[in-house]
């Protein structure tokens, strides 16, 4: 995993760019819950299923499949209508969302690689470049030396970025409206 806050502020970012304007509370309750909720998947330590299999740590939860069923239940549950955005519009997004989870996982320098494809391949994948410090499973373990090494990679790979991108887009839309205003 990379750090539960860094899955959550990467949630917000994209929330923000894609919700302007008034936005339910639940909206960013759920943006947040969605980005987290496959590492619910460290139940499965407790329960004795192992690391590398489909209900694993990054097994299943972490996957394509698991993100789109996620993003589905979720707008089908939360949203009603056209009442914010299309239903279709929701799924993407929070399907998008809980995706992100696992993408961001991919670029941990530890553990065992992400399912995407799980049900229907095991095989754990990272990308090429793995520049974020893996996270401690456990609370404890994260108020550390470890944890400190994981805050500063996340905040240069991860909050940084994903920031500055939702600023840059955030700015180029306003100065096209205000063009649009002007024309
Ligand atoms: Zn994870």
């Amino acid at each position: 995993m990379a750090s539960i806050f860094t899955h959550a502020f990467v949630a917000v970012a994209a929330g923000r760019v894609y919700a302007a304007g008034e936005t339910p509370a639940r909206f960013w309750l759920l943006s947040a819950a969605c980005a987290v909720a496959p590492d619910a998947d460290v139940a499965a330590f407790a329960f004795g299923i192992p690391y590398g299999s489909t209900f694993g740590h990054r097994g299943f939860t972490h996957s394509i499949a698991f993100a789109l069923l996620l993003g589905a239940a979720v707008a089908a549950l939360f949203f009603r209508g056209a009442e914010f955005k299309t239903k279709g519009s929701l799924v993407a997004y929070f399907s998008g969302v809980t995706a992100s989870h696992g993408a961001l996982d991919a670029l941990t320098d530890g553990g065992l690689g992400v399912a995407f494809f799980s049900p229907f391949s095991g095989e754990r994948y990272f990308f090429p470049f793995r520049p974020v410090v893996v996270s401690p499973i456990g609370v404890a373990s994260f108020f550390s030396e470890w944890g400190v090494a994981v805050i500063k990679s996340e905040l240069v790979w991860v909050c940084g970025p994903a920031a500055l991108a939702a600023i840059a887009v955030l700015l180029f839309r306003q100065r096209a409206a205000r063009r649009d205003e002007k024309a």
